[in-house]
């Protein structure tokens, strides 16, 4: 590892330190999907909010099996009975439908027989017997989901279920992609010499919104040092991370990191002891992220994961985006002397818990290996392989 190569872990540290998370605003909760809380919920109000049957079934007071009960109306969902059934009498009652009166019990339907105007139950009955009480899933004021909590279909559910209509979200990182490289040319265009296609663009915009992130603009530029500085200038204007594919590194051709210096992004870190992706530059201009990634396809993936979504969760204030899972290793990996190695590995579970198995060729060119791939796996730099059957922790993609 050379003297200035940081670890992948003190890269994320500074990349975390320059973070501030965005702000809060109010957002529709059919809108919220995928945004990360900025505060709790409370219910509103007790849910189910009133008693209700668990079942289609006659409600009645409480009683012995096998009695003739007459039918005195109906209770259906939305619809309430107005009185509630007296000594000898039984409502015809449905899921969910509100019980009209404390100490009631349901006979579900499957015990019960009913013809002209009359029903016979065959079961006993005890209060509160088929019975929802009020408060059973969330009771009024209870926080139910706290802060930091990205929205999925059971957090929009429970949302909705405890009263609210807007949630306080973090605002969506604003980010925009520039790929710099005058061999690239857009999807399914033909390929002169020397050509190829503009694979990062579309990683990158999608793993950047798979992050939270809204993706603002999407702009390739050519290897020129006055073209790199006008696209990234641009770009900087309107986002709150700026992700370059490609240029960042040392060649002749590479220009990012001298037109990002005369934009007054200031530099934190270039180059990590990691591969793929030793040559990753970070830097920042006021509250504004600037990630120089390398170009080769699998480098970019790689080093957006390990540092770009970090800093994507802690602009959202996102509490478990970055959870760790423990896995064995299913083949013995060589280490490297002097970097760390992210290996994408395919996860499945067996008997004895997950089994993590590299998903094949590691090439930092050959995109395939990302298919498949559930999680990276950091092999830290060291003198000794990694044996098989390692207890190793994984970051899941
Ligand atoms: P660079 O980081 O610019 O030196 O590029 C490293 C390698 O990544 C080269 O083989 C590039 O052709 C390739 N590359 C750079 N940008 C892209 C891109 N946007 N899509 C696919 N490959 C790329
Ligand atoms: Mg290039």
């Amino acid at each position: 590892m050379s003297a200035a190569d940081l670890s992948i872990a003190e890269a994320r540290s500074v990349v975390l330190d320059a973070v501030r998370s965005l702000p809060g605003e109010r957002v529709a909760v059919t809108r919220a999907r995928g945004r990360v809380l900025a505060q709790e919920v409370r219910a509103r109000g007790d849910v189910p909010p009133f008693p209700s049957s668990a079942m289609d079934g006659y409600a009645a007071l409480p009683g012995p099996a096998n009695r003739r009960l007459l039918v005195i109306g109906e209770s259906r969902a939305g619809a309430p009975a107005s009185q509630p059934p007296q000594e000898g009498e039984a409502l015809r009652i449905s899921t969910g439908a509100a019980l009209p009166g404390p100490a009631l019990a349901v006979i579900p339907v499957e015990r019960a027989s009913e013809a002209d105007g009359w029903v016979t139950v065959e079961q006993d009955a005890q209060a509160g017997r088929h019975v929802r009480e009020p408060g059973e899933d969330m009771r009024a004021g209870q926080s139910v989901l706290a802060a930091g909590c990205r929205l999925s279909a059971a957090e929009l559910g429970v949302a909705v279920a405890a009263g609210h209509d807007h949630l306080v979200c973090t605002r969506s990182p604003r980010l925009a992609v520039v790929c710099s490289g005058d061999e690239l040319r857009p999807p399914g265009a033909h390929l002169g010499p020397g050509q190829i296609h503009n694979s990062n663009a579309i990683t990158l915009s999608a793993l950047a919104e798979s992050a939270g992130a809204q993706v603002v603009s999407n702009e390739v530029v050519a290897d020129e040092p006055a073209r790199t500085k006008t696209a990234l200038g641009a770009a900087l204007e309107h986002c709150d991370v700026l992700v370059i594919s490609g240029g960042v590194s040392v060649g002749e051709h590479d220009h990012v990191k001298r037109a990002l210096g005369a934009l007054d992004v200031e530099q934190r870190f270039w180059r990590v002891a990691l591969r793929p992706g030793r040559p990753t530059w970070f830097g920042v201009r006021g509250d504004k992220l600037v990630f120089g990634l390398p170009g080769n396809p699998v480098s970019v993936m790689v080093t957006f994961l390990l540092f770009a979504r970090w800093a994507l969760a802690a602009l959202q204030g996102a509490s478990t985006a970055m959870e760790r899972q423990v896995a064995t290793l299913a083949t013995t990996l060589p280490r490297l002397a002097d970097r760390d190695e992210a290996v994408r590995v395919r996860i499945t579970e067996t008997g004895e818990g997950r089994l993590a198995t590299p998903t094949g060729p590691q090439g930092s060119h050959q995109l395939t290996s990302m298919l498949r791939a559930h999680a990276l796996l950091v092999v830290e730099a060291g003198a000794r392989e990694l044996p098989g059957g390692s207890r190793v922790l994984v970051e899941p993609i």
